[in-house]
Parts: C-alpha cells; sequence; structure tokens
C-alpha cells in the first residue's frame, strides 16, 4: 500500500474523532482512490472502526413509510413521482390508519426510527395531526423522523411540538440542473431544521457515475456544515421511464468507497451513516444504520405495503447484530418535545420562493 495515502487515511480518521473537519483537497484525495485498491480496503477498515467507535456499537434501523405515490411537479430526472414521466399509473394515498399500521408494524419488529416520507406538496398540517396520532397511539422509545418538502423555520417547530424528533433534507447533487428546484431553497429547508429542536439528518444522493470528485467531497462537506447529526449515501436506481434512466450507476465498490469516506472525515458529528442500497457490506464499511422502505417509493414504479425488495427489519436486525451493532437508540429517551401539542392548532404559513 501506498504509505502516504495511509498516512492520510489515518490522519483524518483520527481528526474526525478529535472533532477536526479535514480540508476539501483532502477529501477529494481519497475519493480519487481506485475503489478496488488496497488503499481502499484499508480506507473501509478505518470507516468501520470509525463506526464502531462513535455509536458505541450501536446500529439504526430506520423504517420508512412512503405516503402517497402520486405524480409530483417538480419533476426531479431521477424520481418516479416525477409527473412529466408518466411513470405513475394508478395513484394511492394511504390513510391515516395504513400509515399508523405500518409504524406500528415497524416499531414492534424493532425499528428505532421511522420515516414518513411524501412528495414535495403533501399537506403538512395533516401530517402532523398524524404524527401526534401516530405519538399517542404506537408507544415505544422510537424516533419520528420527517422526509417532506420544504420546511420554514414555523413549520420546524411545530412539526417537533407534534412529537417529530429529526427531518431528512438534502442539497442533491447537481440540485438545479438534475432538478427544478432552486438550490437555495433547498438550503433553507435545511437551515431551518438545523436552526429548530428537530435533529438535522442528510445524506449524499443521488449518487451516479457522472458526479466528479469534486462535487461529492462537497456534498460530504455541506452535511457537516449544516450541523447534521447523521448522514449517509445513495446510489441512484435507474427508474424506467425517468430521464436519467441510462445515466448507468455506480459499482458497489465505489460506493463503499464514497460511504467509508464521508465516514471518517464525519467522525464524532454523525452518530450514524446509512447506505442505500442496503447492502451487508455496508456495515464494513462506515455504516450502521438501514432503511426498510413500505409504500410509496421514488425509486420505484409501484407502490406496495410489503417491505421493498423484501428487505424487512428482521433481516436488517440480523445483518446490523452480525455485524457487531447492536440495534438500539445510543439514548434511549429519543429528543421528543416535553410538551407536545396534541393537534396542530393552528395551520402554519406555507414556505415562499418555490421555484416551479
Ligand atoms: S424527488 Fe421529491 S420533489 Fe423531486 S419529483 Fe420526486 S417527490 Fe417531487
Amino acid at each position: 500500500m501506498d504509505e502516504a495515502t495511509v498516512a492520510l487515511i489515518d490522519r483524518i480518521a483520527e481528526g474526525g474523532l478529535a472533532g477536526t473537519v479535514p480540508p476539501k483537497a483532502d477529501v477529494v484525495r481519497l475519493l480519487a482512490l481506485d475503489p478496488c485498491s488496497p488503499e481502499a480496503s484499508y480506507l473501509e477498515e478505518r470507516a468501520c472502526e470509525v463506526a464502531h467507535r462513535v455509536s458505541g456499537d450501536t446500529g439504526r434501523i430506520a423504517g420508512a413509510v412512503g405516503i402517497d405515490f402520486a405524480p409530483c411537479s417538480m419533476n426531479c430526472s431521477f424520481c418516479s413521482f416525477g409527473e412529466r414521466w408518466g411513470v405513475i399509473g394508478e395513484e394511492v394515498a394511504y390513510t391515516e390508519d395504513e400509515v399508523i399500521a405500518m409504524v406500528r408494524a415497524y416499531v414492534e419488529q424493532g425499528a428505532t426510527m421511522v420515516t414518513l416520507r411524501s412528495t414535495e406538496f403533501y399537506d403538512l398540517d395533516v401530517l402532523q395531526e398524524w404524527i401526534a396520532d401516530i405519538r399517542a397511539q404506537v408507544p415505544g422509545s422510537y424516533e419520528i423522523n420527517m422526509n417532506v418538502g420544504e420546511l420554514t423555520p414555523e413549520r420546524a417547530q411545530a412539526i417537533w411540538e407534534c412529537g417529530a424528533t429529526s427531518a431528512y433534507h438534502v442539497l442533491r447533487l447537481r440540485e438545479g440542473e438534475d432538478t427544478p428546484f432552486d438550490p437555495e431553497v433547498r438550503i433553507a429547508t435545511i437551515r431551518a431544521i438545523a436552526a429548530s429542536p428537530l435533529l438535522l439528518g442528510t445524506c449524499v444522493e443521488p449518487i451516479g457515475p457522472e458526479h466528479t470528485d469534486d462535487e461529492l467531497a462537497d456534498g460530504i462537506l455541506f452535511g457537516l456544515e449544516c450541523g447534521a447529526y447523521s448522514g449517509g449515501v445513495m446510489a441512484r436506481v435507474p427508474v424506467p421511464g425517468t430521464p436519467l434512466e441510462h445515466a448507468g450507476t455506480i459499482s458497489e465498490d465505489r460506493l463503499m468507497q464514497i460511504l467509508a469516506v464521508e465516514r471518517i472525515v464525519a467522525g464524532l458529528q454523525y452518530e450514524s451513516i446509512g447506505c442505500h442500497p442496503p447492502v451487508e457490506r455496508a456495515l464494513y464499511a462506515g455504516a450502521n444504520s438501514l432503511t426498510v422502505e413500505a409504500g410509496a417509493n421514488p425509486r420505484d414504479v409501484e407502490p406496495g405495503a410489503e417491505p421493498w425488495k423484501g428487505f424487512t427489519v428482521a433481516e436488517a436486525k440480523g445483518l446490523l447484530e452480525k455485524a457487531g451493532f447492536a440495534v438500539r437508540l445510543p439514548n434511549p429517551e429519543p429528543r421528543v418535545c416535553p410538551t407536545p401539542r396534541l393537534r396542530t392548532g393552528e395551520r402554519v404559513p406555507k414556505p415562499s420562493g418555490r421555484c416551479c
């Protein structure tokens, strides 16, 4: 192995555990390694060590509930929900009872988090009521994460008061090119979440072979700069009928490399990192969080209440435990609002500055 590269990997990993973020040039150097090289294997080993250190050997399972399978006017080039792509056949909108049943199943099976995921313009006043009802009807120590449209500071606060604990938001790779969003609109939501009591989860996504080391380094560092508490990497799925269907996919080796880089760069800041698709190898390259999906999925052309690709909570738990991660929250009391609203009480103004 190249000694200078090994020394760089060690320096970044140890710096991350001391709370230091490396300069972008160093992140780019790691991303420029051959993903099949011995140095990349060493990088994955160090990333795995960091994952165990920062998590205290705990792993997370997020159960995602896709609430609506419906055309979305934002038309992101990789998403099956883009109305222009005509991929959506019959629209499906899960009822509150159906969503609560999916959440209950996840929690009873051992998921540490449930993520409510919607298309961009789903009515957040409705979702706030559902969050409150989930907290009232599904007992347990679990996080509720929101993966929804744009949030104002007031909305982020209201969502937390209804019982959510975190929100996931991403400045997607080539935002504004592969999506019609003004990147500033996405950034405003990320800042609103970060400034609220909600924890911010983020990810580098959706990664395709055309994304450069420079862009990936920017994605990794941006999440850290925004104060996220968890990160991830997601390979783009070539959804049939979408404009990026034929733009190619990255190899598993490359995905593991990007994951490992993010893991050692993030150090103490990220208590968990996920990987999509949730391959077993990721748990030996820096991931300690796996996502199980049900309902509407922007990476598929049909919804279903069954686990996506047959990947279940039980299987995720088995993989995490085999890799040495106990499935539990690092803090058994998730950051739930101590004085929750049982209902929204008031409507929260919609954000301005949308771009379509
Ligand atoms: S990624 Fe989100 S905003 Fe873009 S088309 Fe899909 S649902 Fe709409």
